[in-house]
């Protein structure tokens, strides 16, 4: 396949090229039916069989435990900031939050709609350049769940360890770092990510949780903000996001045959060690904006010494052929994400980029 950029988009975000052309072999007929995916009717025997796998799927790459109802809903990453407090939240209980950047930001915000909200740790006053210190946890026994940003996509932060919250559930933001390592899902009361990051195209959040969480929602939540809506009708409550859906099952199989979620991270970090040395060997012409242990293998935030060079250093990179390493408009700066799609090669390309534009620049 020719043309394809150097795609270090946010999200969405580069997809495998191999889903790619697998999606484009079944877009006019998929298998045998004589139409396409998006033509079917969701109660179909064919989509039932789609949804079934793909949770399976998912599934098997995470070691989800029993007990857990994968589910696939709409609304992205942003409707989750609601629907967990509307579902979890309730009166006299708080929402803790790990406060470390904007999406985290956003999650606390929404939350404070629907009931009190608590800081548990912050690191607002080191301007969001790392997770704060997870040992000094404030968490009150007032606690409805502890809610973390996994990876904050803006900022460029990862947890490099969860916290022990006791009892009391954790609540995972993983829009942009789902199946980019392993994860014990037994630490965690519920996860949610949008797939536009590393699952797939927008339109469908993935939310994994634990049974007992969300089998009663409060009795007067709108049917499809309840969680117990979706997990009883196993996804197919109303018409599911097919096309979606569908995408998500093809990366997901992507992954397992790469070797899954181990082999992946095992390649992110190859992948961004390449930037992360390019940043680092020189001699501050870039500058990384995280502190190096909590640096994300998924968004690899730098500066340089002034905004005109790094609008020069986006303009010569469009020209040859990269796109997306503008920062987050909010931030400023320059960013690149580096899911799971993204091929080395790519990576390699960006840090020889970057070591040439030093030396013309430097
Ligand atoms: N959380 C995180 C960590 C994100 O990166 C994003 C999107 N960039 C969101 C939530 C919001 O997701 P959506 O656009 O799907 O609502």
């Amino acid at each position: 396949m020719t043309n394809r950029a150097y795609n270090f988009n946010a999200g969405p975000a580069a997809l495998p090229l191999e889903v790619l052309q697998k999606a484009q072999e079944q877009l006019v007929e998929y298998q045998g039916i004589g139409m396409s995916i998006m033509e079917i009717s969701h109660r179909s025997s064919q989509y039932e069989q789609l949804n079934e796998e793909t949770q399976s799927l998912l599934k098997e790459l995470y070691a989800i435990p029993d007990g857990y109802k994968v589910m696939f809903l709409q609304g992205g990453g942003s409707t989750q900031f609601a629907m967990v407090p509307m579902n979890l939240l309730s009166a006299g209980k708080k929402a803790y939050f790990v406060q470390t950047g904007a999406w985290s930001n956003k999650a606390i915000k929404e939350a404070k709609l629907f009931g009190e909200t608590a800081i548990a740790a912050s690191s607002e006053g080191e301007k969001y350049s790392r997770i704060p210190d997870l040992s000094q946890l404030q968490l009150g026994d007032d606690a409805a769940y502890l809610h973390i940003t996994t990876n904050e996509t803006i900022e460029g932060t990862e947890f490099t360890e969860l916290p022990d919250t006791g009892n009391v559930p954790l609540v995972g933001d993983m829009s942009s770092d789902i199946l980019s390592r392993p994860l014990d899902v037994s630490k965690f009361g519920l996860i949610y990510a949008g797939a536009q990051k590393n699952l797939g195209p927008s339109g469908v959040t993935v939310v994994i949780a634990r049974d007992e969480l969300i089998q009663d929602s409060p009795k007067h939540l709108a049917t499809m903000l309840r969680y117990d809506t979706h997990a009883k009708a196993n996804s197919l409550y109303n018409t599911p996001p097919v096309y979606s859906v569908y995408m998500v099952n093809l990366v997901l199989k992507w992954i397992k045959e790469h070797g899954g979620v181990a082999v992946m991270e095992k390649r992110n970090k190859e992948k961004t060690s390449l930037i992360y040395s390019a940043i680092d060997n020189s001699g501050g012409f870039y500058r990384g904006i995280v502190q190096p242990e909590y640096r994300s293998l998924m968004n690899i935030t730098f500066r340089m010494e002034s905004e005109e060079l790094e609008k020069k250093f986006v303009k010569e990179s469009e020209q040859n052929g990269f796109v997306g390493l503008k920062g987050h408009r909010d931030v400023g700066g320059l960013r690149a994400s580096t899911y799971n799609a993204v091929p080395f090669e790519a990576c390699q390309a960006l840090a020889a980029f970057m070591t040439d534009f030093q030396k013309r620049n430097g």
